[in-house]
């Protein structure tokens, strides 16, 4: 069931979504060589704690942290770790989200830990921008396949491929909600978007294949091939005036 959102909801929800932009910023701030993901989700947490909300992430499915820390080849999902640190070239995928007056926020970036390769440079930047082609899709009237074929378009023009298992997703009074939001798709095709849905848009892309494995931690999700992936997310609103972007300060 895809719960629309009246505008008083909305102010509710953009304040979740602020604390998980916060958050985000000042987790990735933190990513430096040397430092371990454990203390990454700690910034985290003591930063949403600080702000008067909850880490939504933590304990939802059993899920032991602030933040899913995911380096390299790992997609998403990786799991914090003081034995994990960050070395000098590493990519850092952090998603993470806050809850607050009952609404959740949810938004994800990858970052550059020190100097990184112009490979990885250039999958990042594509990933990143992708999912503002998928933003600017997210227009009242249209359908979920704008959003899904824009990001794909992007990416695979590029040469990268979109991962298939995992996708973005409604989100609201629970984090994840209907519709699913896959980051491929035919235009004109699937649900219709409506002013009041929010939506989690976050493309997940390989530099090689799409596959992915999961290990077994049973959580981390990597590419089968072990070529790199980044990932980027944002909370959106369908708006009479257009998508907005919840999660910013
Ligand atoms: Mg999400």
């Amino acid at each position: 069931m895809i719960v629309l959102k009246t505008n008083r909801e909305l102010a509710l929800m953009r304040e979740a979504c602020r604390i998980s932009a916060g958050a985000l910023r000042v987790a990735g701030e933190a990513v430096q060589p040397g430092v371990s993901t454990e203390e990454i989700d700690r910034i985290a947490y003591e930063y949403i704690i600080k702000q008067g909300a909850k880490p939504n992430f933590l304990n939802y499915n059993g899920f032991p942290a602030t933040a899913c820390i995911s380096i390299n080849d790992e997609v998403i999902h990786g799991i914090p770790s003081k034995k994990r640190v960050i070395k000098e070239g590493d990519i850092v995928s952090i998603d993470l989200g806050a809850s607050l007056n009952g609404y959740n926020g949810d938004n994800a970036a990858t970052f550059a830990a020190g100097k990184i390769s112009p490979e990885a440079e250039r999958l990042i930047n594509t990933t990143r921008e992708s999912l503002y082609k998928g933003i600017e899709a997210a227009v009242a009237g249209g359908r979920i396949g704008d959003i899904s074929s824009a990001v794909q378009r992007y990416c695979e023009e590029r040469g990268y491929s979109v991962v298939r298992d995992f996708v973005g997703h409604g989100i609201g009074s629970k984090l994840h909600e209907d519709p699913s939001v896959p980051n491929y798709g035919t235009p004109g095709r699937g649900v219709r978007l409506l002013p009041g849905m929010t939506l989690a848009i976050e493309p997940m892309i390989n530099m090689g294949g799409f596959e992915v494995r999961q290990l077994s931690d049973g959580w981390t999700i990597k590419t089968k091939d072990a070529g790199l992936s980044a990932h980027f997310e944002h909370t959106v609103a369908i708006t009479t005036d257009g998508p907005k972007i919840l999660t910013v300060e």
